[in-house]
């Protein structure tokens, strides 16, 4: 077994701390990775503290995984040793539903692997980045290009993925007005994307102090959604909403903002319902959807995608040992975009 230093959560409300765990030692088509850094996910704060339901502890957080390969498999094919990669929010899935075998893993029907607070197929729990190193089959593997800046290129991981599966599906791009509501890790990954596929993007931000930095990631247009006017002015403006927002907020007063036959896309996920009335919807024959992370295909496709244009993160290194506060500071919508623990600080 291979000894794995890490930080973890020991139960919903103690601050994460120190912990030692092993690994497997790498299978045929296993890959070893040594962990260079891990992005910071809204999603590892609702599931250290249990807001989702179902968390096991110990639990080490981290699916937005960046590093390099140390060992590889005698039947690996597609990764060497050197090679720089990622791995993302799940590290195996059946491969044999209608849902894998059309690459989207992300809903497989059967036994899908999380990357932490899940299990292998053989029941051990898995446990994610806020580590050294992982070992995950060659095929939950990603490629990376963007050798220069790996520390900015682990959010895409996560934060990229779930921003560019829904524009991609949904087709946004040129013509098109897109409202992004939250200026946090996924929200500016949304504006960077959104704007590279062509579509005229709005901030749509509690957080008047982020104007300025929505128009240097890009961003067309900025809404403060604190100004009861502004807001008001906006009405039936957006062809499509990307909501990323991580608290409960009234759905309802953002559907007002989409003009007929726009789409809310919902990727944040909070951690209770929020009232719908039908007639935010039905006046406008407006439709709200949501989307989950995204495929190995489509990941592959949008890491390339990003290295192809030198699109990365904003991020804020920390060491592991200041995840707490970095929690609490994104609690306070105090990021600017991304925190990214380096794993060296845990060597
Ligand atoms: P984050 O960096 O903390 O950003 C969230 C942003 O939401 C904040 O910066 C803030 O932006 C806004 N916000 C916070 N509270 C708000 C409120 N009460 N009303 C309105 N806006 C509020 O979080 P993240 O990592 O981007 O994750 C966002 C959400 O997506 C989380 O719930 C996470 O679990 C979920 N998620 C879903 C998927 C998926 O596959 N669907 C994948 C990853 C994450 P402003 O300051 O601009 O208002
Ligand atoms: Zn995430």
């Amino acid at each position: 077994m291979l000894e794995t230093k890490a930080f973890a959560a020991f139960d919903p409300k103690q601050p994460l701390s120190a912990y030692t765990f092993a690994r497997r030692e790498p299978r045929p088509n296993d890959v070893l990775i040594s962990i260079a850094y891990c992005g910071v996910c809204h999603s590892d704060i609702h599931q250290a503290r249990n807001e989702w339901g179902g968390a096991k502890y110990p639990m080490v957080p981290g699916h937005e995984i960046v590093g390099r390969v140390v060992r590889v498999g005698a039947a690996v094919t597609k990764h060497k040793v050197g090679d720089t990669v990622g791995i993302g929010c799940f590290v195996d899935a059946c491969n044999e539903c209608d849902a894998c075998k059309r690459g989207l893993q992300q809903y497989c029907e059967r036994s899908i692997v999380w990357t932490y607070n899940g299990a292998e197929k053989d029941g051990t729990p898995t446990q994610g980045g806020y580590s050294t190193q992982i070992v995950a089959h060659e095929d939950y593997v990603l490629r990376v290009r963007n050798e220069g800046a790996l520390d900015a290129v682990a959010p895409l991981l996560c934060a990229g993925i779930t921003t560019y599966s829904p524009l991609k599906h949904w087709k946004v791009g040129k013509g098109h007005k897109l409202g992004v509501v939250g200026l946090g890790g996924l929200g500016h990954m949304a504006v960077k994307l959104g704007v590279a596929l062509g579509a005229d993007v709005t901030v749509l931000s509690t957080s008047e102090s982020k104007r300025a930095d929505a128009t240097k990631l890009g961003a067309h247009d900025f809404l403060a959604t604190r100004d009861d006017k502004a807001f008001k002015r906006a009405s039936g403006r957006f062809d499509f909403l990307l909501d990323t927002v991580s608290a409960p907020h009234d759905l309802a007063a953002y559907a007002g903002l989409l003009r007929t036959d726009g789409v809310m896309i919902l990727v944040g996920a909070p951690d209770k319902p929020a009232a719908l009335p039908a007639f935010s919807l039905i006046t406008r024959r407006r439709s709200i959807v949501g989307s989950l992370i995204g495929g190995i295909p489509e990941t592959q496709e949008m890491l390339d995608f990003c290295a192809d244009r030198a699109i990365t993160a904003d991020v804020e290194v920390v060491p592991v040992q200041a995840v707490n506060e970095a929690y609490e500071r994104m609690l306070r919508s105090d990021v600017r975009y991304r925190f990214v623990l380096d794993c060296s600080s845990l060597r």
